[in-house]
């Protein structure tokens, strides 16, 4: 068999296939792709149809089957199936198949919710699949990875994930890390024009970048030659889908929980048990009754309903953040979003449209304006308010071109209704320049085609500096270099633009208008850097643009050899305008309680300048730079950080040091980035937030939030809806846990009393999975009180039920076990009457003393269901809201709510009414008078919570005038 890929001129995707084994020309050729405009969509639509999605196959979802048995693997419904089985042997039929519904209607609806959450879940993952840059039908676009074909070509740049298996085609100083497939963490130096061995180890292969990699520095272009599961990393794939979804901490607090109820209601088990059998003789009849009264309680003290509502909560609130713009990558930031104290936020893009515009040039010591705004070409170079050419200032022109050169953005041609516009694709920074030399008539395709780049050292924000290499026909400026030897012999003109006092330091020499290049003096540097902070102050970003000219390309690309005996040119300052939404996000973030940090690589004064305008820098707080920073020790930066609103001039070294400075002084910290140099502070902060659309995969791959807009009002619409969703989870669990732990007390107390059981063990699922179970849903779909932006942040550490929810659950089950406990004494009483029984003249002498057995008291069991149904119905409103009173809220705001109860009502008025279900579900019909008196006991709880939050307000009250 021939393992030439020339040999199939079918593309085939046959990974015995290997490509670092031949030139880059013979892969295109066989893959049937072209260097310079890509593949066609047409062919790309043909090829992902052949070959199909670039997907690693997914862990299959669990099937049904096996999402069944792991709803009934589980204690309750172990207990309910044996509790069915004894009613059955003890040959009643009905409520042993009526037990055995509800075994499965439960399993049903825990499947049902189960699924709809993975579903959610998976869906959030889809959005969260990275893009690639690729060539299709000539152009640069940005296509979802897996959409990827073999033959596509592919661009790379720091940061990126390696979308498939490529073969590089053009690696500038690439490097790659490969530990995910290679182990190996130190990343490897990539070459495009290796032909290597055939049977070169995966490590080795130096002309080839894997799937699931990520670019570490440089950049570079590749060829795809396998796709999805025929990747390397598809090879190993099933090695890699092991990784099982963790719990958050709330989930796994509310487990806890659960098991702190399941051994109370187990030692209550036991009490009732032993103070029952004393009763009692050991009868089996009376083992047997105990044993259903003992499942009744452990029943009645599991909250059935609460996990699912749990998951579905944080997966539809998940979807709510989506919409606005923030895609939440682990549930467990969920709820740690709601408790964020501070925000720092990357100033450009993320509190800053990133539409950058050059809106003012220094050179020659003079101050040149560009008129004109966003990437449009129009407009014009004005000096004192007079249009002129560039052509006359050679230091203006110089600093165009070097700006231009030194650049990876690009203007691409449009050509509409016969006129012609541009559209600017890349980093806006580079892209105004771009702009700003088209407006003085140079056109970087043009220049790009004269003065070829040779070579570069990558933008790095640590370095604040970038360098391209251009051969020259013609020494650049124009006319300024008297050459010696051969008038045309090729030079090459290094270009550096960057920071403007880390350019400057680099710099020998300096362009001055009389077309000369002097040494640069102290008095140069002065005006240099006067300039600077003129521009600065004005919320302009200055970048310093420089150059040498140099015979021969020095051997090592590097700093040292080329980053010397510079000719500085000039300045360029563009404005960046604050995001419209950013002002009024801020005075929001502020009244919530949460900080707002800006840290920008940007000046001092630029940072100021547009801090004030924002609204951002709080009277008496102060601006440091990564300088002052880098003087303090920790302790010092933990009381600076206190009064700092914003950080100049930082790299993401120093994002790390501000991150751990704030968490010191325990804050939680939300932090942005999107650079690879960024991932270890987006890991670090308690909630790590990546930018969208200018971020890297690296940042996104280690946030726990991703912003789809990049913008800062998103971030602190997320922490709203986070505090929402953790209030709402609030709600409910404290409404289930109130009736759980009141059924608990209700049947511990009758059976104490030598009452009997008033509530079945059929009635107690219908109440903790329906009539609890679909308001706690209800709960869960709150839009949030009006004040949760006007609360200070939850402290992390509180539990989640806390002091107030203790007391509202100490209230609640006070309130709901005196009311169904009333309507079943006076239903037991009346039971009597009516049986002609002879009550004396002491209800309460004769309720503890008659023999029970001796009448019909399912009326009775049927008032205290109801009582009890009718507590959970009418608090579902109250409960609503922790503090603010049902008619502030509105009583119905919440239109789930109304047919969550409406749903429940139903199901109510049908067991109790119905005849047929009347024997399954215990109960019996009743008078007027009795659903009187029920229906009056069961609005008392709600109207305790009401009394209740009234104090919690006042309380509210007293501490804001305290403080
Ligand atoms: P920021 O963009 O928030 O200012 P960065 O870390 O991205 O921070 O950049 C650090 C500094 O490097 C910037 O303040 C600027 O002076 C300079 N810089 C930014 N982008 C470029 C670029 N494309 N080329 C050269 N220098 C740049
Ligand atoms: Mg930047």
């Amino acid at each position: 068999m021939t393992l030439d890929p020339k040999a199939d001129k079918a593309k085939t995707q046959d990974i015995s296939i290997s490509w670092h084994d031949i030139s880059a020309d013979e892969v295109l050729s066989s893959l049937e792709t072209e260097i310079h405009s890509g593949l066609t969509s047409e062919e790309a639509a043909r090829r992902l149809e052949k070959f199909g999605p670039n997907q690693l196959q997914e862990k299959p979802r669990p099937t049904f089957l096996k999402m069944v048995i792991d709803q009934l693997n589980n204690f309750l419904v172990i207990l309910l199936i044996v509790a069915a089985v004894i009613s059955a042997i003890l040959g009643d039929y009905v409520e042993a198949i009526a037990i055995m519904s509800i075994v499965v209607l439960n399993a049903v609806l825990g499947v049902v919710q189960e699924s709809r959450a993975e579903e959610a879940l998976a869906a959030l993952k889809k959005l969260a699949a990275p893009d690639a840059q690729v060539l299709r039908d000539g152009h640069r676009v940005s296509v979802p990875a897996p959409q990827l074909v073999p033959g596509d070509i592919v661009f790379l740049e720091a940061g990126n994930f390696i979308p498939a298996d490529l073969r590089l085609l053009e690696a500038v100083n690439l490097r790659v890390e490969e530990a995910a497939l290679t182990g190996e963490s130190v990343p490897v130096q990539k070459n495009a024009a290796a032909v290597l061995d055939k049977d070169i180890p995966l490590g080795d292969r130096k002309n080839t970048a894997f799937m699931g990699t990520t670019v570490n520095y440089g950049r570079g272009r590749g060829v795809v030659v396998s796709t999805g599961m025929r990747t390397q990393l598809g090879l190993i794939a099933d090695m890699l889908q092991s990784v099982e979804e963790e719990e958050t901490p709330l989930q796994r607090r509310l487990d806890d929980l659960g098991k702190v109820l399941g051994w109370g209601s187990l030692a209550i088990c036991g009490l009732v048990f032993i103070v029952g059998l004393i009763r009692t003789d050991f009868s089996f009849a009376a083992i047997t009754e105990m044993f259903m009264i003992a499942v009744s309680l452990a029943i009645a003290a599991v909250p059935e309903g609460l996990p699912a509502v749990v998951t579905i909560s944080l997966a539809l609130g998940m979807r709510e953040m989506v919409r606005r713009h923030a895609l939440i990558r682990k549930l467990a930031s969920v709820e740690t979003l709601g408790s964020a104290t501070v925000i720092c936020s990357d100033k450009t893009g993320t509190l800053t449209q990133n539409e950058m515009t050059v809106t003012r040039i220094w050179a020659e010591d003079k101050i040149f304006e560009v008129t004109g705004s966003g990437y449009s070409t129009k407009g014009e170079i004005r000096l004192d308010g007079k249009p002129v050419s560039a052509k006359d200032y050679p230091a203006l022109l110089d600093t165009l071109w070097v700006g231009a050169l030194n650049n990876d953005a690009e203007l691409e041609v449009l050509e509409q209704n016969g006129s012609t516009t541009y559209r600017m694709v890349g980093d806006p920074t580079e892209g105004s320049i771009l702009v700003a030399a088209a407006k003085a008539g140079y056109y970087s395709a043009d220049l790009r085609n004269s003065y070829p780049r040779q070579n570069e050292i990558p933008f790095d924000s640590v370095r604040k500096r970038m360098v391209t290499i251009h051969a020259v026909e013609r020494p650049l400026p124009e006319d300024n270099i008297v050459l010696s030897d051969n008038q045309h012999r090729t030079w090459y003109a290094i270009a550096v633009k960057g920071a403007p006092d880390v350019v400057l330091n680099l710099c020998t020499q300096m362009e001055t208008g009389a077309n000369q290049i002097v040494p640069l003096d102290d008095a140069q540097r002065r005006k240099v850097l006067a300039a600077n902070d003129l521009m600065t102050k004005d919320a302009l970003r200055v970048l310093g643009l420089a150059y040498r000219l140099v015979p021969v390309i020095p051997s090592e690309v590097e700093s040292n050899a080329l980053e010397k005996d510079l000719v500085f040119v000039g300045l360029v300052g563009m404005i960046d305008p604050a995001r419209v939404e950013v002002k009024p996000a801020l005075t929001k973030a502020r009244t919530a309680g949460i900080r707002t940090i800006m840290i920008t690589g940007d000046y001092p004064n630029t940072a100021r300048a547009v801090a004030e305008d924002i609204g951002l820098l709080r009277p008496g707080h102060q601006v440091l730079t990564g300088a002052q920073l880098n003087e303090m020790d920790d302790e010092r930066l933990r009381q600076e950080v206190k009064v700092t609103d914003a950080f100049a001039r930082v790299s993401p070294e120093h994002k790390m040091r501000i991150v751990d400075a704030l968490r010191a002084n325990d804050e939680i910290v939300a932090m942005t980035g999107d650079g690879v140099n960024d991932a270890p502070a987006i890991k670090l902060a308690d909630i790590g937030v990546a930018m969208g659309i200018t971020g890297t995969d690296v940042a996104k791959e280690t946030a726990d939030m991703v912003l789809t807009d990049d913008n800062y009002a998103s971030i602190v619409s997320a922490i709203e809806q986070g505090r929402i969703i953790y209030n709402n989870i609030r709600k409910f669990v404290f409404f289930l846990l109130s009736s759980n732990v009141a059924e608990i007390m209700i049947i511990f107390l009758s059976t104490l009393a030598g009452l009997p059981t008033p509530l079945t063990a059929i009635q107690l699922l219908m109440l903790n999975l329906l009539t609890d179970g679909a308001p706690a849903l209800a709960l869960a779909m709150e839009k949030g009180d009006p004040d949760v932006m006007q609360r200070p942040p939850r402290p992390k550490k509180e539990s989640i039920i806390n002091g107030s929810m203790q007391l509202g659950i100490l209230v609640q089950t006070i309130a709901q076990t005196g009311a169904v406990l009333t309507a079943f004494g006076v239903g037991l009483y009346w039971s009597a009457q009516a049986a002609g029984l002879d009550t004396g003249d002491s209800f309460w002498r004769f309720l503890f003393s008659f023999d029970w057995k001796s009448i019909d008291y399912q009326t009775a069991e049927t008032m205290a269901f109801v009582t009890l149904s009718m507590c959970e119905l009418f608090r579902a409103y109250t409960v609503r809201s922790e503090r603010a009173s049902l008619f502030t809220i509105g009583v119905f705001s919440n239109k789930w709510m109304q047919y969550a109860v409406g749903l429940s009502i139903v199901l109510l008025l049908l067991v109790t009414t119905v005849p047929f279900l009347q024997p399954i579900f215990n109960t019996h019909s009743m008078s007027a008078a009795e659903w009187g008196l029920v229906l009056g006991l069961g609005i008392l709880p709600a109207i305790a919570e009401e009394i209740t939050k009234f104090f919690l307000r006042a309380n509210d009250r007293k501490h804001l005038h305290t403080v």
